[in-house]
């Protein structure tokens, strides 16, 4: 089955061509539309030269989806119902689910054939305990307006969680795992026998560990304290938190992971930002390891994760127990959507 993979965001459009049959997955091809609304108009656009590009034997496509709020738990065959949920959570997305929908509503109308099937970064989480995905303030704001904990990046953990239980040889669901994608976003899973038990993005994505530029975890008394101070409104906290925190916003100097690593021993400012980095992971993984009480393997992804040694060695030193393995595994979040699109489509 040709499954074309399409992951939209707000100026572009990541695509994967894939051919899976059973007991086989072939990757075939890869490509990204950049700049839309200026280069190239819109969405439309952008999914005709996709096409155009892949040729018209396509069978099935699957299309990330950021958001899928408290509904789906696992990924869905598109229907308008579907399309209608995607809508209502745009709430909770505002930058992430609107592109989506138009490559989705584009590419039903020029593929109206074959199945699509949406993909949920939140759908890994949906059935966390409660008293994971529960914030302390009052229960109301969880009854009027869903406040709760969605995390985010649940293709990644659940790809490489499946790709860790081949490596160490054991049915995922006996095995205790905490997954770490360090990308320029990074989040960290606690996942048990199979099942995501807790995770470190909240209710958006800036909650938890320090990432590229994003703040994670702080106490939120700052903000107010901070539009007071700088004279600024709300909308720009968030944005300072967002794009310009973390570790370009600690060291000053940027975000990128080798330029810091090649700078720590010349600069007070990179080589905070690093011991903060490390520090934050160090604790979350001590505290998913005490609530699954231990933990098999540690597995490491994202462009961080998986290319750096030096760091998965300073994370892991005096933390790991004995008997845990560390693994270093890249994520395919595209060949995982394939798998799922192949599952729904066949049947
Ligand atoms: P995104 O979350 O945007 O997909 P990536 O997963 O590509 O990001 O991760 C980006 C981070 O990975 C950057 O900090 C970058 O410096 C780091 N990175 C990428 N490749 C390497 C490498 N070969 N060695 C060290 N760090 C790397």
């Amino acid at each position: 089955m040709i499954i074309l993979v399409l992951n939209s965001g707000s100026s572009s459009i990541k695509y994967k061509l894939f051919d899976i049959k059973e007991g086989s997955e072939k990757f075939l091809d890869k490509g990204l539309v950049e700049r839309i609304g200026e280069k190239i108009p819109s969405h439309k656009e952008a999914i005709h030269f996709i096409l155009d590009k892949v040729g018209s034997q396509i069978d099935a496509v699957g299309h990330r989806v950021v958001h899928g709020g408290d509904r789906f738990s696992k990924s869905v065959l598109i229907d308008n119902n579907v399309i209608k949920a995607i809508e209502d959570f745009i709430e909770l997305a505002p930058l992430h689910n609107p592109p989506s929908l138009l490559t989705i509503n584009e590419s039903r109308k020029l593929l109206s054939r074959v199945p699509h099937v949406a993909v949920f970064d939140t759908a890994f989480y949906h059935d966390m305990p409660e008293c994971a995905y529960f914030y302390a303030i009052p229960y109301k704001f969880y009854e009027k307006y869903k406040i709760r904990k969605y995390g985010f990046h649940g293709t990644s953990h659940r790809y490489v969680s499946n790709h860790a239980a081949c490596v160490l040889k054991k049915p995922l669901n006996e095995l205790k795992l905490i997954t770490c994608h360090l990308g320029n976003g990074c989040s960290i899973t606690a996942i048990k026998n199979g099942k995501a038990i807790d995770t470190s993005m909240g209710f958006t994505p800036l909650e938890g560990l320090v990432m590229g530029t994003r703040s994670g975890d702080m106490d939120p008394a700052i903000i107010p304290y901070l539009m007071e101070k700088e004279n600024i409104d709300v909308n720009q906290v968030i944005e300072i938190l967002n794009k310009k925190s973390g570790l370009l916003g600690v060291s000053e100097l940027t975000n990128d992971m080798r330029e810091l690593i090649k700078e720590r021993g010349n600069n007070k400012k990179v080589k905070l930002a690093l011991d903060i980095f490390i520090y934050r992971i160090k604790k979350y993984i001590g505290s998913y390891m005490a609530i699954m009480s231990g933990c098999d393997a540690v597995i490491f992804t994202g462009g961080i994760g998986e290319n750096n040694p030096g760091i998965v060695e300073e994370i892991c030193k005096g933390v790991i127990l004995k008997d845990t393995s560390i693994l270093m595994i890249p994520t395919d979040e595209e060949l995982m959507i394939a798998r799922d699109t192949y599952c729904i489509s066949k049947t």
